[in-house]
This record gives structure tokens, sequence and C-alpha cells, in this order.
């Protein structure tokens, strides 16, 4: 599915943290939103998921104009959202985990026999490795977000936004997260990676848009130098010299 915002804004008060933003996900698409912290990437895609409703703008599927009251109308539509905090109940089982949150039944996922056949599905075909009934606090954090993936596909999500996903990983979940992003992207999935380093947009994204105070300073691709990537974060020259250590 395609993915365009046209000129959103969103305003908190007097502040404008959103200003006439325009972003464009091709089907199958890994676009990196990059930004420094307080940029607006987080605010962008809220308005996406139907948490903020936008002060201006537009959202179009499939050049289709949506209208998201809540996350609900985003799910509906396709959209999944992992969050840096996860949504997950800790003390539930993976599959019990499926069954909570926006209307699961309208999915398929009409009780605990058909979530653990979900899991397993998705688990299955990504090479996801996680046992529907197992505790999710008994999970490590890498496995832990992939169930918020599994939870989101299981809710047919053809575009997938991973906020900040690999700020609690390891370095080794971190590579597993690379890989079934590209996983994803086979399977015709789009991805919408927001992160602030440099390295993980290199090896990943097909297109990179920079938001700086929240506008959009360009689009960049994976191939351009650190150096010029920093440089379009922060609007000047930056030396990443103590970084390459
Ligand atoms: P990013 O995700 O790029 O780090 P955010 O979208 O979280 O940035 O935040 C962008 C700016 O908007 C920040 O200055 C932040 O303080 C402000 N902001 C975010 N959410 C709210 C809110 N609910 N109310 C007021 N200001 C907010
Ligand atoms: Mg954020
Ligand atoms: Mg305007």
């Amino acid at each position: 599915m395609k993915l365009e915002l046209r000129g959103i804004t969103k305003r908190f008060g007097a502040f404008t943290a959103n200003d006439h933003i325009d972003l464009v996900v091709e089907p199958g698409e890994v676009h990196a939103l990059l930004g420094e912290n307080g940029a607006g990437k987080s605010t962008l895609m809220n308005v996406l998921y139907g948490l903020y409703q936008a002060d201006e703008g537009e959202i179009l599927l499939d050049d289709e104009p949506q209208h998201f009251s809540g996350p609900g109308d985003a799910m509906a539509a396709g959209i999944g959202m992992v969050h840096q905090h996860f949504m997950l109940v800790p003390v539930f089982t993976v599959a019990e985990n499926l069954m909570l949150g926006h209307e699961p039944a309208k999915f398929g996922i009409l009780n605990l026999d058909a979530a653990r056949a979900k899991v397993r599905e998705i688990s299955d075909r990504f090479g996801f490795d996680i046992d529907p009934d197992a505790l999710v606090e008994d999970l490590p954090v890498g496995a832990q977000q992939r169930v918020e993936i599994i939870k989101a596909l299981s809710r047919n999500a053809e575009i997938l936004v991973l906020d900040e996903p690999t700020a609690v990983l390891t370095p080794q979940e971190t590579d597993e997260l690379m890989a079934i992003m590209d996983e994803l992207r086979k399977a015709g999935t789009s991805i919408v990676f927001i992160t602030h380093k440099l390295r993980e947009v290199r090896e990943v994204a097909d297109r990179i848009t920079v938001i700086r105070r929240g506008k959009v300073v360009g689009t960049a691709l994976p191939t351009e130098s650190n150096e010029e990537l920093a440089a379009k974060m922060v609007g000047r020259a930056v030396d990443l010299s103590v970084d390459k250590a």
C-alpha cells in the first residue's frame, strides 16, 4: 500500500511540532524518518496513527484520503504501530496479548486458539521464533518487540511504523531487527523506520526523509556520507569524529 502525507501540520498551543510535512512511502519500501530529538517524528506518526488530529493536511492510502478519528480507524486501514514503549501486558501470554486492544475479532482472532494459530503463522512465515504460550514478561526485549510486530501484522498491517525500535535493543537484536525489516519489505510491507542513528539508516533504508524542527529538510539516499546526513539533520556541518570510535 502506498502512503502519502500531504502538508501535515500539528500544533500544540503556540508551538508547531509538524509544519506542512509531505511524505510518500511506496509499497514495500523501508523509509527512514531521520531527525534529532524533538524534530517532530513521533508527533507525525501519532497523527498517522489517529492518536492526534492534524490541524492541517491530509493522509492518503493508495491515493484515497483517510479520516482517522482514533487508532482503531488507522489499524483498520492497514497501519501498524510499534511504539518505543511496548503496549503489551507482561503477565499475559503472547497469544493472549493478540486478543487485547482494537477489535481482534475483526481480523479473525476469535478465541485463544485462533490467536495461537495466528502467532504461529506469522512467526513461522518470518522466522520470528515466538512461542504463542510464552509469557511476555519472560521474553527478552528483542522478542517482545517481535511480538509487537506480530500483533500489528495480525491486524493486517501493510504499513508498519517502528518508532526508534533499536533504542532498547542489544547490538545483536539490532542486527536481527534489520534482517526482519528486510524480510517484511520482501513480503511487500512498507516500513517507516524512525531513528536518529545514521549507521542503521545507511544499512536498511531505501530512502530517507530528514526532519528538522518540524519541517522536512529534504529526502536523502542511504549512499550519502554520515557527514552529509548529519548536516541535514542539524542544519550545519557536523564533526562526527567522536562517533567513529
Ligand atoms: P521526536 O519524536 O522527533 O523526538 P516529538 O514528535 O516527540 O519529537 O516532539 C516534537 C516536539 O513537540 C518536541 O519539542 C516536543 O516537546 C513537542 N511535543 C510533543 N508532544 C507534545 C504534546 N503532547 N504537547 C506539547 N508538546 C509536545
Ligand atoms: Mg520520538
Ligand atoms: Mg498552512
